[in-house]
């Protein structure tokens, strides 16, 4: 039997679901379906790297099972399967010898942890963008003392302090000096690490990761300029990359991310792009509050009201509550410009803008500092996209 859906979204990560709410707070007709290679489940990914310090359980994350959501947003969701191919001319895919055809399709395929390249994982060694990578994190961790973490960027950071906050021996290497590289100025970089440090951590620089091996149990880390040890597990946290391989096979056009215009529309009609998978105004954007926005003009759009994505200066806030940090992240490599110290009369505050001549592109706000993100918020101008 064939079936036939106004909108089929692949993927149930936040970008999936965000915009299915979004299209039933516009429409109660749309025939909504989502097809995920996981068990469907719906969870805010970024408490994982906060469960410990606010003693959340995996359960308690989880905000709705696959058919608390079907239920509550009248959705057909298809849990357990890889869409493999899709065919954009006649609109439609196939699922178990089942044609689906639809009249939009979405790609909300997230994105995937980078790997070393050459190094071969064994067990023990791991990281996590996912509730089930965080579930085998958990497990783990009950046969854990020490562990090493590879990154000192956002998911590092958030990871350690998480982890020293709940009383494991932590260590992390870094390719960097400082904490949050590209992000933040080097001050409030240092400042992080140096509060890490404070917490217990064992900071050490090193070019790179050569190899992991199993060694009785735990997992012998080689690196580059320092002699070889060894922890009960090792947590890589690398950064990511958009999942764009399904994109690509089925013909759409993709860079870092899957090409889309300011509507969400992909090189292929009536198929758009949300979330870490998708590059919007050439920004392959990886948090949640470009999401939101995508979700509710992607919407819209859909629902026949067609709305161009706004991007405002978008907040992020570092989840290491006892040192708070939050940032407008500025891409330093395409942003010509230079951090400048802000006066803040607390010395347990730094604030520290970035500015393109006398234009204000971003800011780092650190410890006491951050109840002024709003009067910072306020000076940045209305869109982050340039004009050009
Ligand atoms: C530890 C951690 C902490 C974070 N903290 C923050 C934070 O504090 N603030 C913030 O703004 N952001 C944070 N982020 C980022 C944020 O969580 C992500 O930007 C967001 O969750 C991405 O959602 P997504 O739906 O685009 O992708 P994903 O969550 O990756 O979901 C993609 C979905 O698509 C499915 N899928 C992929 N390919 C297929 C296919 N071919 N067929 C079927 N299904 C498919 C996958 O199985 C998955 O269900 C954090 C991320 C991590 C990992």
């Amino acid at each position: 039997m064939n079936k036939h859906f106004d909108i089929i979204i692949i993927g149930s990560g936040m970008g999936g679901y965000l915009l299915a709410q979004s299209i039933r707070q516009q429409s109660a007709q749309k025939r909504i379906a989502i097809i995920t290679k996981t068990d469907g489940r719906f969870y805010p990914k970024p408490m994982l790297s906060t469960a410990l310090y606010h003693q959340k359980t995996p359960e308690m994350i989880m905000t709705a099972t696959a058919s608390e959501m079907a239920a509550k947003y009248d959705l057909e969701i298809i849990t357990h399967t890889e869409v493999k191919a899709v065919d954009c001319a006649q609109k439609k895919l196939e699922i178990d010898g089942q044609i689906i055809r639809y009249d939009a399709l979405v790609m909300a395929t997230g994105s995937h942890a980078n790997e070393i390249p050459g190094l071969r994982p064994v067990n023990g060694y791991i990281s996590v963008n996912s509730m089930e990578d965080y579930e085998q994190l958990i497990d783990q961790l009950s046969q854990t003392k020490n562990l090493l973490i590879i990154g000192s960027g956002l998911v590092g950071v958030e990871f350690a302090h998480d982890l020293l906050h709940a009383g494991y021996k932590v260590s992390m290497v870094s390719q960097t000096p400082q904490a949050l590289w590209g992000l933040v100025p080097s001050e409030i970089g240092g400042r992080c690490r140096d509060h890490l440090v404070g917490m217990g951590l064992d900071w050490f620089e090193d070019p790179g990761v050569k190899a992991v091996h199993e060694d009785h149990q735990r997992v012998a880390v080689s690196f580059s300029s320092r002699a070889a040890a060894s922890y009960d597990l090792v947590l890589s946290a690398i950064g990511i990359k958009p999942n764009i391989a399904l994109a690509q096979e089925i013909g759409l056009s993709t860079q870092r991310g899957i090409v889309a215009d300011q509507y969400g529309r992909c090189s292929s009609k009536d198929v758009f792009a949300i979330g870490d998978c998708a590059q919007i105004y050439g920004l392959n954007l990886t948090y949640v509050a470009p999401i939101k926005q995508q979700a509710q003009a992607i919407a819209k759009t859909l629902t026949g009201e067609q709305t161009p994505i706004h991007y405002p200066a978008m907040p992020v806030v570092v989840k290491t509550p006892t040192y708070p940090l939050t940032l407008v992240p500025v891409r330093e490599a395409e942003v010509i410009g230079n951090w400048q110290p802000q006066a803040y009369p607390d010395k347990t505050g730094i604030i520290s803008a970035f500015y393109d001549k006398d234009q204000l592109k971003g800011f780092a706000l650190a410890g006491t500092a951050t109840k002024e993100r709003n009067h910072w918020l306020s000076k940045m101008p209305p869109s982050i996209v340039s004009k050009s």
